[in-house]
């Protein structure tokens, strides 16, 4: 299992932007279609944005016409957990790193059916993308 990373609400704020802060920290969301890496398809990983644990390859990114990058599964089980969010009169599965315990985005049962058929619903600001030398 990754280690796990524990910081305080005032380091995070030192090391986030706003936004990144936002939604990592605060469980927020981008705009749909906004972020930086909705329609990227460079090759490389895609790490967690606040403690650069790798999450997802380029390999396993697809476009789903959500708004958001969209995955059909992490680089490996343990590196994303999943909790039930009930928030906003809804009943979703909140996405987050295992390592830092931020908030990535929600699972949702619609990926594509020849992969996982899951899709994972990600902010472009959750994330950062180490491209592929
Ligand atoms: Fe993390």
């Amino acid at each position: 299992m990754p280690d796990n990373m524990q910081k305080s609400d005032e380091e995070w704020r030192k090391e986030l932007t706003p936004e990144q802060y936002r939604i990592l920290r605060e469980k927020g969301t981008e705009a749909p279609g906004t972020g930086e890496y909705y329609h990227s398809k460079e090759k490389g990983v895609f790490l967690c944005g606040a403690c650069g644990q790798e999450l997802f390859s380029s390999d396993a990114k697809y476009e789903s016409g959500s708004g958001w990058p969209s995955f059909w599964e992490p680089v490996a089980g343990d590196r994303v957990e999943t909790v039930i969010d009930e928030s906003h009169d809804m009943k979703r599965v909140e996405a987050t790193c295992s390592r830092c315990g931020s908030h990535l985005g929600h699972v949702f049962e619609d990926g594509p059916e020849d992969k996982s058929g899951r899709r994972f619903c990600i902010n472009s600001a959750s994330l950062k993308l180490r491209k592929k030398e």
